[in-house]
C-alpha cells in the first residue's frame, strides 16, 4: 500500500501523456500498482518525429518512451494491443477489448485524439493516407519517393511538416489550405506568411482559401477537383485537417465531454477518480474557460499535474504553454499567447535568407510581452519564457536592440 492509500492506479493509453505519468507517479514517491493499457502493440513511443526524423531517418530515429526494461523496473504491469472499450464507475474498474476486466482507484484516461476524417477521400481505398502514428508514419516512407507527386491537404502543422520532408524527398508537393494562411490554428499571421514564402520558395505549391469539390482515382492517380474546377493529379494524397479527441470513453460513462473530456486545474474529471490528460482533455484555465492544448509538453505537464494531485503534492506555478515545429531546416519555437495583439521582430527576418535566418518575436498585448517566437534561435527560448513569466513591459529601443544580451534584459 503506497502512503496515499491508493492500491491502484490504472493509465489508458501508452502514449505521451501515458508515459509521463509512470514517470510523475513513480517520481512523486507513488508506491502502488500501476497498470498500463494501450491499445497500440508498442511501448509508449514519441509522436513528433513521425513527421520529421522517422520518414527522412527511418533506421536511425529512436521513439521509444519507456523501454521493457525500465517499465520493469518502475514496477509497472502494461497490458498492450488491448484497448479499453468501457468504464464501470461505479465499480472502478474497466473492460478491455478482449473480455478482461480490471480494477482502479483512480484511472487516468490519457487515449490521445484520432486524425479527423474526410470520408470522400478514405473511400477511395487506396492512395490516401492520414498519419497519428507509427505504422502511418512507416507506411510514408515508401511512399514519398523522389518524382512522386504528393497532395497535403491541411495547410496545418502535419501538412506544413510533411511538405518539408517530401520536398527535402524531392517529391512534388501540393498543400491545399481552406483558410486564408498556414499553420493558422497556432502562429500569428506574420510569422504564418515567413513560413509560407520558405515553402514556396522550396517549390512547395502552397494553395491558400482552396476547396475541394471532389475526388476520384484515374488507375493509379488520385485526381482531386478543386472547386474553381482545376484538377491536380498525383500519386497520393495526405490529408491533415485536426484531430478528434478519443472521448468515446467517457462519453460513455457519462463524464462531462465537449467534444474532449473536460477537467479542472487539477485534471481531474467531473467524476473525481478519473482524470484525464492530453489530447483527449480539455482544461479550466485561469480565465475561466477550458481550453484543448494539442502539444508533447501539455501531455507532459498534465500528467505531472494528475500525479502530483493524487499524491498529494502542490504543483508548482505553471509556465507559458510552449512547443515546436521544424520545417525545411528551421526550428521554430513557441511559448505564450500566440493571439497576442502585436509582434514586433528582433533580428533580420530575410525570407530570401532560408534556413540561414535567425531571429526572435515578442508578441505584446497592452503593452506587456505575452508571447515569444525563435527562429533558428532556440537558446533564447528561456530568456523569452522568462520575460512572460515576469510579466515584462515591452521596451522597443531595449528589446530590439541585438546588441543587448537577452540573458541580461530579461
Ligand atoms: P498520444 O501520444 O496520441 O497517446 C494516446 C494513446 O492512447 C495512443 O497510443 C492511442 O492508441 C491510445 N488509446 C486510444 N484509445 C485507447 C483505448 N480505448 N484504450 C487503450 N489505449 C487507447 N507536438 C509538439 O509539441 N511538437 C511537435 O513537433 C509535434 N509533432 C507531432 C507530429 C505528429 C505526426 C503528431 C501526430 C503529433 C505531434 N505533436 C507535436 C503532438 C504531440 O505528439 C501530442 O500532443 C502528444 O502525443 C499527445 O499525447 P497524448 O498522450 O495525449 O496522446
Ligand atoms: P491542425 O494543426 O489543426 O491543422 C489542420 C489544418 O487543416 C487547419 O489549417 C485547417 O484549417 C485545415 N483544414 C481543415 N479542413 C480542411 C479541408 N477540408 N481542406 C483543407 N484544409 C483543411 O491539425 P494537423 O496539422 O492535422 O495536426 C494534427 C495534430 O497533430 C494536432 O493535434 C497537432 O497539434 C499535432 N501535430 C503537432 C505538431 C507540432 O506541434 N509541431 C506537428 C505535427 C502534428 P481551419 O483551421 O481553417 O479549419
Amino acid at each position: 500500500m503506497s502512503q496515499t492509500n491508493i492500491e491502484s492506479i490504472v493509465i489508458v493509453g501508452a502514449g505521451q501523456a501515458g508515459a509521463s505519468a509512470i514517470l510523475e507517479l513513480r517520481g512523486n514517491k507513488y508506491a502502488g500498482k500501476i497498470i498500463l493499457v494501450g491499445d497500440e502493440t508498442h511501448l509508449p513511443y514519441e509522436r513528433p518525429p513521425l513527421s520529421k526524423e522517422v520518414i527522412l531517418n527511418p533506421s536511425d530515429t529512436k521513439i521509444e518512451i519507456l523501454s521493457e526494461q525500465k517499465l520493469a523496473d518502475l514496477n509497472v504491469e502494461v497490458i498492450r494491443g488491448n484497448g479499453v472499450v468501457k468504464i464501470n464507475s461505479d465499480a472502478h474498474s474497466i473492460e478491455l477489448k478482449n473480455g478482461d476486466v480490471v480494477a482502479y482507484d483512480k484511472l487516468l484516461l490519457a487515449t490521445g485524439g484520432a486524425a479527423r476524417r474526410l470520408p470522400n477521400f478514405d473511400a477511395l481505398g487506396k492512395h490516401v493516407y492520414t498519419l497519428r502514428n507509427l505504422e502511418d508514419s512507416q507506411a510514408l516512407v515508401p511512399m514519398l519517393q523522389a518524382g512522386r507527386r504528393i497532395i497535403l491537404i491541411g495547410g496545418g502543422v502535419i501538412g506544413l511538416e510533411l511538405a518539408s520532408s517530401a520536398r527535402f524527398k524531392d517529391c512534388a508537393v501540393t498543400v491545399i489550405e481552406m483558410g486564408s494562411m498556414v499553420m493558422g490554428r497556432c502562429s500569428p499571421l506574420i510569422l504564418s506568411e515567413f513560413l509560407l514564402e520558405q515553402h514556396r520558395a522550396q517549390g512547395v505549391d502552397v494553395r491558400l482559401e482552396t476547396k475541394i469539390a471532389n475526388c476520384r482515382l484515374d488507375g493509379e492517380e488520385v485526381v482531386v477537383t478543386l472547386a474553381s474546377g482545376e484538377e491536380l493529379r498525383a500519386d497520393a494524397v495526405v490529408y491533415g485537417i485536426g484531430i478528434v479527441p478519443n472521448a468515446q470513453l467517457a462519453i460513455d460513462a457519462g463524464l462531462e465531454v465537449d467534444v474532449a473530456i473536460k477537467v479542472n486545474q487539477d485534471c481531474q474529471t467531473s467524476n473525481s477518480d478519473i482524470y484525464a490528460a492530453g489530447d483527449v482533455a480539455t482544461q479550466l484555465r485561469d480565465c475561466g474557460h477550458h481550453r484543448r492544448v494539442e502539444t508533447w509538453e501539455n501531455a507532459n505537464l498534465q500528467a505531472g499535474i494528475f500525479a502530483r494531485h493524487v499524491m498529494g503534492v502542490e504543483h508548482p506555478k505553471a509556465n507559458p504553454a510552449w512547443f515546436w515545429t521544424d520545417q525545411l531546416d528551421i526550428n521554430v519555437q513557441f511559448v505564450g499567447d500566440m493571439a497576442a495583439s502585436e509582434w514586433h521582430v528582433r533580428g533580420e527576418m530575410d525570407a530570401a535568407k532560408g534556413a540561414d535566418n535567425s531571429f526572435v518575436m515578442y508578441g505584446v498585448t497592452d503593452g506587456q510581452i505575452v508571447a515569444g517566437i525563435t527562429v533558428n534561435a532556440g537558446k533564447e527560448m528561456r530568456h523569452l519564457k522568462k520575460m512572460i513569466s515576469k510579466n515584462v513591459v515591452f521596451e522597443m529601443e531595449k528589446h530590439l536592440d541585438i546588441t543587448q544580451d537577452l540573458r541580461k534584459i530579461a
